[in-house]
């Protein structure tokens, strides 16, 4: 725990800029069937996991991310009953879902059952509502999930991914939103974590023409800081079948009966607010 300890680093080649934590050293590393998952001692920032190189979360600062996408969709639709998360292998978006008392049921579709098995050994504070008798916790890849879900049986999908690469590419295409808006009922939103805006722009871009193709009549992005990712900002993307994006229940969300650390009306507010060189996304 000195300034002599190591540092772990992910390099991002794409924006040339790296993100570091000293760390203490390595608690557990496992290779399953999909990916390594490598959980580390921060001197600073509590645990870190880490997927194929990749930061997912620390101890530290995974509020900021579980919450917003959580949050901001929960409070936008009328009445979110039926929850379906895809990804979110660490179970700290499921628990914010959870939250919500309105909704009913909430399925967690992850493809790897070794990310959920690490976050409860390492993270049991994110897994604390995995017995809640409205969660599901499924093993599966999210892909064939969507495909195969009853029509009009959700009202809000979540996908908390890893990047779009490896099993998480087929998250970010045409057809995997049409299965979403197939999914969905009337007024139902999907939200999708969609990475850095300030270098992923084009990602971005392309993601909101996959969803408009695939039926989702309005979306919108949302930003928000995460210290541990691709330069420290980052966004989600919110696509409805019909209906409006640009306001949210505040009332609901100012009276809220949970606590939560980041969320709230303002930061809602906030993450809403189209800065300028975002204005080619339309929103
Ligand atoms: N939001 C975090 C980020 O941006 O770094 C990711 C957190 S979460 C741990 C990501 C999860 O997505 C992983 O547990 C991974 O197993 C899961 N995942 C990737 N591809 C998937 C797929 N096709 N179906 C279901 N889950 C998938």
């Amino acid at each position: 725990m000195t300034k002599d300890s190591p540092w772990f680093y992910e390099n991002f080649e794409q924006s040339g800029s790296a993100i570091g934590f000293r760390v203490t050293g390595k608690l557990d590393e496992v290779r399953s069937a999909f990916q390594l998952i490598e959980i580390w001692n921060t001197t600073d920032w509590g645990k870190l996991m880490v997927i194929d190189g990749a930061i997912m979360l620390t101890s530290r600062d995974n509020f900021l991310y579980h919450e917003m996408m959580a949050h901001p969709v929960l409070f936008t639709h009328t009445n979110p009953k039926r929850v379906v998360i895809i990804g979110g292998g660490d179970c700290g978006t499921l628990r914010e879902v959870l939250k919500h008392k309105e909704v009913e049921n909430a399925v967690q579709v992850d493809i790897d059952e070794q990310v959920t098995r690490m976050s409860e050994k390492y993270f049991p504070e994110l897994c604390e509502s995995n017995h809640d008798p409205r969660a599901e916790l499924l093993f599966d890849d999210g892909i064939a999930y969507m495909r195969n879900i009853a029509p009009e049986s959700v009202d809000v999908v979540i996908v908390d991914s890893t990047d779009p690469v490896g099993p998480a590419e087929g998250l970010f295409n045409e057809a995997f939103y049409a299965s979403c808006a197939r999914a969905l009922r009337s007024g139902g939103i999907l939200v999708q974590q969609s990475e850095s805006p300030l270098v992923h722009l084009s990602l971005i871009k392309a993601m909101r023409h996959h969803m408009a193709v695939a039926g989702f009549a309005h979306s919108r992005t949302l930003t928000f800081p995460q210290p541990c990712y691709p330069t420290g900002w980052w966004s989600c993307t919110l696509a409805r079948k019909g209906g409006e994006l640009s306001g949210f229940r505040e009332r609901g969300a100012y009276s809220k009966t949970f606590s939560t650390r980041y969320y709230n009306v303002e930061t809602h507010r906030a993450a809403l607010a189209t800065p300028e060189f975002m204005r080619e996304l339309g929103d």
